[in-house]
């Protein structure tokens, strides 16, 4: 049975990609099978993998609209597979808007799925119809946040949503990991964050703090992971550091 997670915050920019891309490919270095999944109609993760999201035939939306079993949507990319996404995907909430039982689309095709060590589902940056989809079908949810000033703004949305989801649809869902990002240890008002983050979330909040890492900025641009582009930078060092946590707290 694979370990399914989603990546969650409304909020933009607070690394939820990089966070999701360099998870999985730390996990895929220490020997564990990783299935990621672009749910981010701007297809951000996509694209960090070097993946031209306008040119490809099948996608994450396929799967939503059509039904595509993994074998028609996955790609492979040196041993980490992925299931990308496009533009297309913003309309399927209009696209499925009648259709009963939508929130549960992404869960049926992971059940049929399961085989990974590790599923990781990149969520967009909003609430609505794919972000549910991500939250019906996995366990766990972590919470990326970013060291910075209004860090926890917003939190309460988040944290209504998911309370929603767990008394309608999901039971078993829970917020497992707080992964605190971007962190600049010279900077006194980031350790306070961190503090604060502490104080709210207590051991949820995974001991590696991602630090501020102008590598994990420029990867993408060349289409590779931290492990590929810079494997000695203090993101890759960091990356595999939350990835050893998240192994060991199974
Ligand atoms: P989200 O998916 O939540 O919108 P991203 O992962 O795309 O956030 O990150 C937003 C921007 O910040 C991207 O340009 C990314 O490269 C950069 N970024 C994320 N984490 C770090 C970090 N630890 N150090 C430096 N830049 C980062
Ligand atoms: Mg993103």
């Amino acid at each position: 049975m694979a370990n399914i997670i989603a990546l969650c915050n409304q909020k933009g920019g607070v690394g939820k990609t990089t966070c999701t891309l360099n998870i999985g490919a730390a996990l895929h270095q220490l020997g564990k099978s990783v299935l990621l999944i672009d749910l981010d109609p701007q297809a951000h993760l996509t694209y960090c993998l070097g993946i031209a999201a306008h040119e490809l035939d099948k996608t994450i939306y396929d799967v939503f609209t059509k039904g595509a079993p993994l074998s028609e949507v996955v790609i492979d990319k040196n041993g980490l597979r992925v299931i990308p996404s496009t533009l297309d995907l913003a309309g399927v909430e209009m696209e499925l808007a009648g259709v009963p039982g939508r929130e549960f689309l992404l869960k049926e095709f992971l059940d049929r799925h399961n085989t990974f060590d590790y599923i990781l589902l990149d969520c967009p940056p909003s609430l609505g119809l794919l972000t549910l989809n991500a939250l019906t079908a996995v366990r766990e949810i972590y919470i990326p946040l970013q060291t910075e000033f209004l860090a926890l703004k917003g939190m309460s949305k988040l944290l209504d949503t998911i309370e929603a989801v767990k008394k309608r649809l999901n039971k078993e869902l829970a917020i497992t990991g707080i992964i605190a990002t971007r962190f600049d240890a010279r900077k006194k008002l980031n350790k306070g964050i961190v503090d604060t983050i502490t104080e709210r979330f207590g051991k949820k909040r995974f001991k590696t703090l991602i630090r501020e890492n102008i590598s994990l900025a420029e990867a993408p641009g060349y289409g590779q992971t931290i492990f590929e582009y810079a494997p000695k930078s203090h993101g890759a060092e960091d990356f595999l550091a939350l990835s050893k946590e998240i192994i060991k707290r199974r």
